[in-house]
């Protein structure tokens, strides 16, 4: 299943990302940065199901590797469909054990592994018990992840789960101020805890994976490496050092990666599980600086008809020009199709001024001097590629570490706007209007290029997401064993 990687003296690192997007992305990110800079061999595992989406959105040699960097497959336990399988996030993490043996046979066909970087508890669990050195690498916010770190808290206060449905209704996550997390601002709500905490069931398979995964992550990896900077999360990050392994901060990795010249090899090796359309780009050519509103809700989020056809209307009246990707399993999980769902009146009405389309060069949109704002779900990597690109945001959050990445935005970084999450059209409009020309959005848009220049500088060579990254691998990774 695997090609060997050629047996040398450099270390040999192997990742094995959560098997969804946002993880495989910053993940593929890190491992081209110690392949480049540092030599590093790298076995990069996917599992089966991702390993056929990445075959059907690229060409076949996008997984056949290049000298010292070679891709492998395990079994993941799902059925062999096409469906994207990240929107059942506990189904996917439980079918992840079924991945342990094959991971534990892999490695021993390997030539020998000196460390394992991944997210999954499982994982870092069966390479400790090989005997290997793992690491964390968490590909979102150090402020979610220490908010996920409280629910063993929670749960002993006698809070999680909770005991009435009306407690996830009614206002109750808004008033609950939880100000009592090291590093975390007093304001903090229960509504901007990962979603993960809002159940009744004391069974909630998603709570108990939480429990076991932060106490995994806290007692197992030789380190914590984080996709983020230090000045973004400092307080936070501060805060974990007395709790956690030793922690790196190595984001913006975009901008890290896009230091290495392209055209080279590394180029080739992909890690978007859907193709991507570069046309939009050079719709983007003929716009003005600030004046397109870009639209996503990542990877995984789904909305249902009426939501669709709000920001559909929301975005045909605030009479912007808008790029909007609508992934084809983005209503119901793809029970609807997305072109049947939009009104006519809408599409013939904006065919003018907008660009809708299934997946995009995300980085390169953000980047684009067109786009003026972003109507984003919030996932940390679509935030940090917003920050590092200066634009600000629309925030709708839908689930997973979103809450707790829009309040940051919102209320800390003052680069986003949040927007309710039964927003109807005459929210959306207003919002899009006030982003776009409006004196708060000016405010935001001053801000968050102060933010640009911070993560800018952290991700210049001998900033300090460098340094850690250069820490990371000489005080952990490439230690004696
Ligand atoms: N993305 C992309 N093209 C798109 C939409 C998203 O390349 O059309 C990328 C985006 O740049 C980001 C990732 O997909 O790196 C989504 O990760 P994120 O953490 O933002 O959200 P998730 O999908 O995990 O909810």
């Amino acid at each position: 299943m695997a090609t060997p990687a050629p047996h040398t003296e450099k270390p040999h690192v192997l990742f094995f990302p959560f098997p969804a997007q946002g993880h495989v992305k910053p993940a593929l990110q890190l491992a081209k940065l110690l392949h480049h800079y540092h030599g590093f061999q790298v076995t990069f595992v996917h599992t089966e199901h991702n390993r056929r989406r990445l075959l059907r959105a690229h060409r076949p040699d996008a997984l056949s590797g290049i000298p010292g960097f070679c891709f492998a497959a395990v079994p993941d336990g799902l059925p062999p469909s096409d469906v994207n399988a990240s929107q059942d996030m506990a189904a996917l993490l439980l079918s992840l054990e079924t991945s342990v043996p094959h991971f534990r046979n892999l490695v021993a066909d390997l030539p020998p592994v000196s460390c394992v970087i991944s997210d999954i508890e499982h994982i870092l669990i069966a390479a400790k018990e090989m005997g290997l050195r793992c690491v964390t690498f968490w590909t979102t916010g150090a402020c979610a992840f220490m908010a996920c770190q409280q629910c063993q808290q929670l749960v002993d206060m006698g809070i999680l789960p909770f005991k009435e449905a009306e407690q996830l209704r009614n206002g109750y996550l808004d008033r609950t101020v939880v100000d009592w997390v090291p590093g975390m601002p007093k304001h903090i709500r229960l509504r901007d805890f990962p979603s993960f905490i809002r159940t009744t069931d004391p069974e909630d398979p998603m709570i108990k994976i939480l429990l076991s995964s932060m106490a995994c992550h806290r007692t197992t990896p030789s380190a914590i490496i984080f996709h983020t900077f230090d000045e973004l999360e400092r307080e936070t990050i501060a805060a974990m050092a007395g709790i956690l392994p030793p922690i790196y901060a190595v984001g913006p990795l975009p901008l890290l990666v896009s230091q290495i010249p392209v055209g080279g090899a590394l180029d080739t090796l992909e890690s978007n599980l859907s193709k991507e359309n570069h046309a939009c780009l050079e719709w983007l050519k003929g716009k003005g600086p600030n004046s397109v509103v870009y639209v996503s809700f990542g990877s995984i989020a789904t909305l249902n008809k009426e939501q669709l056809v709000e920001f559909a209307w929301g975005l045909a009246n605030s009479k912007q020009e808008f790029l909007w990707v609508i992934r084809d399993d983005l209503v119901n999980n793809g029970a609807d199709e997305p072109a049947n769902v939009l009104p006519p009146e809408f599409l013939e009405g904006t065919k003018a001024r907008n660009y809708m389309t299934n997946w995009v060069p995300q980085d390169a949109v953000l980047q684009h001097e067109a786009i003026g704002a972003f109507l984003t779900h919030c996932g940390w990597n679509s935030m940090l590629e917003s920050i590092s690109a200066g634009v600000p945001m629309l925030c709708w959050p839908f689930g997973a570490d979103q809450y707790t990445n829009s309040r940051y935005a919102c209320s800390e970084w003052r680069v986003g706007m949040e927007i309710s999450s039964d927003a109807k059209r005459d929210e959306v409009e207003s919002a899009i209007r006030e982003v776009m020309e409006g004196e708060r959005g000016k405010e935001m848009k001053r801000t968050v290029m102060e933010w640009k220049e911070k993560a800018t500088v952290a991700a210049m060579p001998g900033g300090p997401s460098w340094v850690n990254l250069e820490k990371v691998i000489r005080e952990v990774i490439c230690l004696a064993q």
